[in-house]
């Protein structure tokens, strides 16, 4: 359950967001870029409003241990306001790495499993709430959502046969699905929420969170709580340059 550290280089707390591909010509998308520079013009931002951002942060936890637990949340978020629910798409791309031996069906079967549990956890529970100053406020619906791919992966998965302690980067096929979603909040930037003597400064919480001791709790209680919804709104936030809270949907 325990987020792996990982061998990363730190990166600054919100990175800017990636510069736009606007599948325009160059010529055409350095104006577009120059407008957008000088002018901070509103409209251009709104053109450029569903491409993609990649948002990373680097998060850290302090343990009692020689090292930290360390990574780099990484995920693509777009915000689509021609339709009748604007709704702020969040995407996690994962790489799948089976071991030898896992079979095809194996891959298959797991890529359901994960989809369908953090779907459940996650699709359409919260919704951003975004403060403008001039013109009115807004809201989002946020629908977090998983991309099985082959290359330009957000985080890669090793996949092993049997039973074992899973982490953000090391799935075993027998572990319960519960256990995909939470290693895969991980990579959203969320911490985890269970007791551990060797993270003394941990908030710990016991309310059937998935990030918390669901194992103890009760697996099928476990949800995404109203503080994760937040912290997910401070993070894409900070990236998008909009200020968001969350609220239930
Ligand atoms: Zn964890």
């Amino acid at each position: 359950m325990k987020a792996h550290a990982e061998e990363t280089e730190p990166v600054a707390e919100t990175a800017a967001p990636a510069s736009p591909s606007l599948g325009v010509p160059v010529t055409q998308q350095a104006q577009i870029l120059a407008l957008q520079r000088s002018a901070g013009n509103r409209a251009v931002t709104r053109l450029l409003a569903r491409e993609p951002t990649k948002v990373t942060k680097w998060i850290k936890e302090e343990t009692t241990g020689a090292e930290n637990v360390t990574w780099t949340a990484a995920f693509d978020v777009s915000f689509d306001e021609d339709v009748s629910t604007p709704t702020c798409w969040l995407t996690i791309k994962v790489k799948l790495n089976p071991d030898e031996g896992v079979t095809k069906e194996d891959v298959n079967t797991t890529k359901v499993r994960v989809l369908s549990r953090f779907n459940l956890l996650w699709d359409s529970k919260f919704v951003l709430h975004e403060h403008r100053s001039i013109l009115s406020d807004r809201d989002w619906l946020l629908r977090p959502g998983i991309e099985f791919v082959d290359k330009g992966q957000h985080v890669t998965v090793n996949l092993h046969k049997g039973k074992g302690a899973d982490n953000r980067q090391n799935w075993y096929l027998e572990s319960p699905e519960y256990t995909y979603a939470h290693e895969i909040s991980h990579q959203m930037g969320l911490l985890d929420e269970y007791a551990n003597d060797s993270v003394p400064n941990r908030k710990v919480y016991d309310d059937h969170s998935i990030m918390g001791d669901y194992y103890t709790e009760g697996m099928t209680q476990a949800t995404a709580k109203l503080r994760h919804g937040e912290r997910l709104a401070s993070i894409i936030g900070a990236a998008t340059d909009k200020a968001l809270t969350a609220r239930s949907a």
